[in-house]
């Protein structure tokens, strides 16, 4: 068994080092699912990508359980996520048709449906009270009874309160997704059969070339003398040069310098455990769908992967633990058992803890940054704060980021400006304060518009 912080996703591919100055059309700083997505949607665009990471998928996108759960994630007061999730799931398929295509290999997409469960009569209260929120928002949740249920998940407890059925929750392995991005960004060159690579409303748009991984930190952005962002620094001394940067370092964006002036969107880590598991040699598959819910109130999830392994999560903590903690690998393990009693016998391969990047609203943060006056930084993206939903997120992030350094249009391009209009990377700005001694603010013009908080 594996614990808290296994070796790399990748060992360094033979395009990595960390050379002293590397020139591209974009530098994407960070190689977690968004970061390496937006790289290859750029590349599909016809633009030249240099991807900085000192271990490339050895974040959150790690840990990630890859289930692709628009309906089942749903939460009461998250309305402006709802259209975010439904519309990344519905760009899945595609997505990954093509990048399987230029990976040479699958990713674990799986179109398999979710089932929702309850324990007690709390649990199947909350779950129905839940439904009709999904409902309302036209979403399909079915509910069936325990015999139906246990008919299409043997392994299921005889002891449910509840269970529901969502055909549109999905799932993909998050850790194939990492290795066919990497595939796709580095091989020599893409395929382009009609009608799948070619990125929508971007007609004509070939291959900008294999990436170049750099396995590096970056330390900070840099900046011309009119304020453009032109690249990153690297530790050690090197430089990436850019037209354009797009900053998708999950949680580790606060750590990056030359940011704009006063711009902190406030992230915070929530620490989620979760464990990988397998069926002992040469017995069936314990389930075939994705099972979930709530057991005495407390979420957990399995997720069965098609090689026999399944994944087991995941905790929500907001201590300053990083690795595993004990009590949440008991918790999981002992609600894992209420909903699927089979849990008990299977192998337990790897105990892993990783931190999601959180904001205030649970919306990512994802845009043009701009500086104190309002003004966009020419050259900039922020593509971070993915939480609970990154994986899922991933195409519609990428797609999005893309376009916003590329150009084009998507083939709803009012639903995709009201996307970014949700994930504003300045909306929880604050007005600036007038300072002792400040001018008094111009009659017209933008003017200074936030000092952000953390
Ligand atoms: C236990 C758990 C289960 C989850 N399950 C799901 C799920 O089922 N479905 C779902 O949709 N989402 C899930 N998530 C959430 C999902 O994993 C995240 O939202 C997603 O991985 C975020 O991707 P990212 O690329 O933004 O961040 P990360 O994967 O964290 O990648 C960021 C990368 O940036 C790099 N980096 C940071 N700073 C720098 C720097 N200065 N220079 C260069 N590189 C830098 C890091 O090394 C890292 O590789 C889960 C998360 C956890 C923890």
């Amino acid at each position: 068994m594996t614990s808290a912080h296994p070796a790399p996703t990748t060992a360094p591919h033979p395009l990595a080092g960390q050379p002293e100055h590397v020139r591209a059309d974009v530098a994407v700083v960070g190689a977690g699912v968004i970061g390496l997505a937006t790289a290859w949607e750029l590349r599909r665009r016809g633009r030249s990508v240099v991807v900085v990471d000192p271990e490339p998928g050895s974040g959150a996108s790690r840990a990630a359980a890859g289930m692709l759960a628009p309906v089942s994630e749903v939460q009461y007061q998250q309305e402006a996520l709802y259209p975010l999730m439904t519309a990344s799931a519905a760009e899945y398929p595609a997505f990954v048709a093509a990048l399987e295509q230029a990976a040479g290999g699958t990713v674990g997409h799986r179109a398999t449906e979710t089932l929702v469960c309850g324990v007690d009569a709390a649990d199947r209260q909350a779950l129905a009270d839940l439904r009709e929120l999904q409902r309302r928002h036209g979403m399909t949740v079915e509910q069936l009874t325990l015999r139906d249920a246990r008919a299409l998940e043997p392994a299921l407890s005889p002891r449910l309160s509840a269970a529901f059925r969502i055909p549109d929750d999905h799932q993909v392995d998050p850790r194939r997704l990492v290795a066919g991005l990497l595939a796709a960004l580095t091989a020599p060159e893409l395929p382009v059969p009609p009608g799948i690579a070619e990125p929508p409303g971007f007609p004509g748009a070939r291959d900008g070339g294999p990436a170049r991984l750099v396995h590096g930190l970056a330390t900070g952005l840099r900046r011309s003398a009119e304020g453009a962002a032109t690249g990153v620094r690297l530790a050690g001394g090197g430089m990436v040069s850019a037209t354009w940067t797009v900053l998708a370092p999950g949680a580790g964006l606060d750590d990056l310098d030359g940011l704009p002036e006063d711009w902190h969107p406030p992230l915070r880590p929530v620490h989620g455990d979760i464990l990988r598991t397998r069926v002992p040699a040469g017995t069936p598959a314990l389930l075939e769908r994705t099972v979930r819910g709530l057991v005495h109130g407390t979420p957990v999830y399995l997720v069965p992967r098609t090689d026999g392994t399944v994944v087991i999560g995941a905790t929500s903590r907001e201590d300053d633990l990083t690795g595993p903690s004990a009590g949440g690998v008991f918790r999981l393990l002992r609600d894992a058992q209420a909903l699927v009693p089979g849990v008990a016998d299977l192998e337990l391969l790897e105990v892993l803890a990783r931190a999601r990047p959180a904001t205030p609203d649970d919306i990512p943060y994802l845009g043009r940054v701009h500086d104190l006056d309002g003004t966009p930084v020419p050259g900039l993206v922020v593509s971070t704060g993915y939480f609970r939903h990154g994986v899922l997120l991933a195409p519609l992030a990428a797609r999005l980021a893309a376009q916003l350094v590329a150009g084009g249009a998507g083939p709803d391009p009012a639903a995709d400006a009201e996307h970014l209009a949700t994930t504003d990377p300045h909306r929880f700005d604050r007005p600036v304060e007038a300072r002792p001694g400040d001018p008094a603010p111009a009659a017209a013009g933008p003017g200074p518009r936030s000092r952000s908080t953390r």
